[in-house]
């Protein structure tokens, strides 16, 4: 079993769960008292939220690629950054290390292409809905369309996962308005729904939509898996 690095805490909320669908799906695959070889290097969040939200993107490479670095000399064969928005540094934070990154877009997007699905609804920060490091790579790559919501839609998604679901807070109005903002890319042609952002599966679920829906992290978690135990190819595969 190969050892999987995890860069967390962002939040610390959805790290918990990465750790949680990492170790059970280790026991069902392996059985018995099996559970993950892993390390988790988790940051504080305070700071990278300030760094985003002032654009210092720069900045939270660097704290990043420390994390990424600390994980590489303990021992991690490849890692995972548990966040959708840190996404946006992949790249330079990967080159940064020897060890391969597996990529929160490459492992959802395989799933979704694998499901045979063509357009997609998004839901996320606003960094991941508005910027082109995470469609972009799903449209380039997996050939999917990516639709996200209006911007008033996208002011509610945005605030409820910094203010709300980051600080463990699960709202049951939110989780109306978040129904009625998937309910409106469904009504766009989404033929499911990416809850792109790792914070939102504590919110939404399957019942909250028509149209299936895909939780980034339980994707990301479950090929981390897949990945230590050799049942899946490299990780950045385009
Ligand atoms: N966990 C969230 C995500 O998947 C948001 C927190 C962050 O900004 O990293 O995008």
């Amino acid at each position: 079993m190969k050892t999987i690095g995890l860069i967390g805490g962002m939040s610390w909320e959805s790290s918990a769960l990465y750790y949680r669908i990492i170790n059970e799906r280790v026991r069902e695959k392996l059985g018995g008292l099996h559970s993950s070889r892993s390390i988790l290097y988790s940051v504080d969040f305070s700071e990278i939220e300030e760094l985003q939200h002032s654009g210092r993107w720069d900045e939270t490479t660097e704290i990043l690629a420390e994390a990424a670095g600390s994980l590489e000399r303990a021992g991690a064969h490849f890692f995972l950054i548990c966040t959708n928005t840190m996404h946006i540094k992949a790249d330079e934070i990967e080159a940064r290390v020897q060890i391969p990154l597996l990529h929160i877009a490459d492992a959802t997007g395989e799933r979704l292409r694998a499901e045979g699905l063509h357009r997609v609804g998004l839901l996320g920060t606003r960094f991941t809905m508005e910027k082109d490091f995470y469609r972009g790579r799903l449209s380039d790559r997996y050939a999917l369309d990516v639709l996200i919501p209006p911007e008033e839609d996208r002011e509610i998604v945005h605030r409820v996962i910094y203010n709300e679901l980051c600080r463990g807070v699960v709202n049951s109005s939110s989780r109306e308005a978040y129904r009625q903002i998937i309910k409106g890319l469904v009504r766009r042609g989404a033929e499911g729904i990416i809850l792109g952002c790792t914070e939102i599966g504590m919110l939404v679920g399957q019942q909250e939509s028509l149209v299936p829906v895909f939780d980034t992290t339980r994707i990301h978690a479950s090929a981390a898996v897949d990945l230590a135990l050799d049942e899946q190819q490299g990780p950045s595969s385009p």
